[in-house]
């Protein structure tokens, strides 16, 4: 078989007097997200999706929380070596597409610079990787501006096999 798809997801709480990174972009907004790491819920949703393609386990297997070296991570950083991972097994990143769930704020304005971001760190084109933004219509955690949550799918292809 020489294509794997894999998906994830992942949601943080929304607090006070934390950054609101998304996609390794820094959003101007009241509240951040909290977590270990600097809490970027959609770079952990493609993390897990390109370790899920490969039956590998999840983030938390390889940055476990319990860690102190994890503390306020680049989640960057951390893409970049679960890439060298899959890249290590001879796959490469066929496409990415994602759906970042938030009610506040708008993210459209900042879509093309996150795409361009997480093009970048994966060493992968521009139209490789798409994000959209949608709210929960007011419903459930996300809707309450309790937290942002993130889905992403990701397509690996394998030319050696
Ligand atoms: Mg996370």
């Amino acid at each position: 078989m020489n294509i794997r798809i894999g998906n994830g997801y992942d949601i943080h709480q929304l607090v006070a007097d934390r950054p609101l990174i998304l996609g390794g972009v820094t959003i101007p907004h009241t509240l951040g997200l909290l977590g270990h790491s600097d809490a970027d819920v959609l770079t952990h949703a493609i993390m897990d999706a390109l370790l899920g393609a490969l039956a590998m386990g999840d983030i938390g297997h390889y940055f476990p929380p319990s860690d102190p070296k994890w503390k306020g991570a680049d989640s960057l950083l951390l893409l970049k070596q679960v890439l060298s991972l899959i890249e290590s097994q001879g796959w490469n990143i066929g496409n990415i597409d994602s759906t970042i769930v938030a009610e506040q704020p708008k993210l459209k304005p900042h879509l093309k610079s996150m795409r361009s971001t997480l093009a970048q760190t994966m060493a992968i084109e521009m139209d490789q990787i798409s994000i959209k933004a949608t709210t929960n219509e007011k419903l459930g955690p996300p809707g309450r501006e309790e937290g942002i949550c993130a889905y992403a799918v990701v397509l690996l292809v394998n030319n050696k096999n």
